[in-house]
């Protein structure tokens, strides 16, 4: 398998780089005002002009110089109402972000101080972050693999499916990658993820399973091809499936690793994280940009929406 061992320059970030630009917690502020608000400049809601904010001492939001109101950069985002310092969730980021097999609740534990189960809580709230919806074009390569205990990830003829969390894998080759749990390797759960998932007319190459034979027949446009593992033929030319093979394998040495079990109810946003970090390994900036920078999304009520809320009781 061609496996990239070095990280090229172009996505390099080192931990010297991390604390010239985030040295402290007012660093990490201004990079979420700055853009959720570029300049500073935001509407004031009581004024009704769009004015620089002014960073308030002591708070985490910003005030208009003339009528004093706040805004909070941190409303609505994953460090919505956090106690945790905003370098140590920025040093999170980066340690997810610029691992390749997984970073462990204990090892942020261990680097940061924080409790075992804010470790835990931090990186749930990271891999919302990760998740993404993209729809792949072909040639793609399809398989279902299978999670949870030791023998994870293998296939449904190898190994007992009970207990076992069954995924749904689709890889461009040389491309993205989506993964998704699904209740079971039937027609019915495979095709709504092919549907939306995946270009209309792109070519499937798999590896035989006898669902994947019925897709031809449930109106889809796809083109089929199967390589025939039994026999023993794993490359015709094309027909091959090494790509998503690789993906369960990077995800299988992960979460083995140092995730140990996952349960069912948390392989997805595992998944999303392995699929995050593999759909950016080309994209020549630093991987810890491409995640930071979708901090300011909002996830969670915003401040303002939740006094509403809190008011309307
Ligand atoms: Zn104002």
């Amino acid at each position: 398998m061609n496996r990239r061992q070095t990280i090229p320059p172009q996505q390099k970030y080192t931990t010297k780089q991390f604390q010239a630009e985030f040295p402290n917690d007012s660093a990490c502020l201004e990079y979420m005002m700055q853009k959720r608000w570029p300049g500073g400049i935001a509407l004031c809601a009581e004024c009704g002009v769009e004015r620089k904010h002014y960073r308030v001492t002591g708070r985490t939001c910003y005030a208009c110089p003339v009528c004093g109101s706040h805004i909070f950069p941190l409303a609505g985002t994953i460090f919505h109402k956090s106690t945790t310092p905003l370098t140590t969730w920025f040093y999170v980021i980066k340690l997810m972000s610029t691992t390749r097999v997984g970073v462990s609740a204990k090892q942020i534990q261990r680097e940061t101080g924080v409790t075992y189960k804010t470790a835990w809580r931090m990186m749930k709230q990271v891999r919302i972050l990760m998740a993404e919806k993209i729809k792949l074009i072909g040639p793609v390569e399809m398989d279902e693999g299978y999670f949870g205990g030791i023998e994870s990830n293998k296939h449904s003829h190898l190994r007992g499916r009970a207990a076992k969390t069954t995924v749904l894998g689709i890889v461009e080759r040389k491309g993205r990658v989506i993964a998704k749990v699904i209740p079971d390797a039937k027609k019915d759960s495979i095709l709504p993820v092919v549907r939306e998932s995946l270009h209309p007319k792109a070519m499937i190459y798999t590896d035989g399973a006898a669902v994947f034979e019925q897709l031809r027949w449930m109106g889809q446009s796809h083109k089929h091809k199967a390589v025939n593992h039994a026999a023993g033929v794993y490359v015709d030319d094309f027909a091959h499936t090494n790509s998503i093979e690789g993906f369960w394998s990077l995800v299988k040495r992960g979460i083995q690793g140092v995730y140990y079990q996952v349960g069912p109810e948390y392989l997805q946003s595992y998944l999303n994280e392995y699929a995050f970090r593999y759909n950016r390994r080309k994209v020549m900036r630093p991987m810890f940009t491409q995640l930071l920078e979708r901090t300011p999304m909002q996830i969670c009520p915003s401040v303002r929406e939740t006094r509403a809320l809190t008011a309307g009781r």
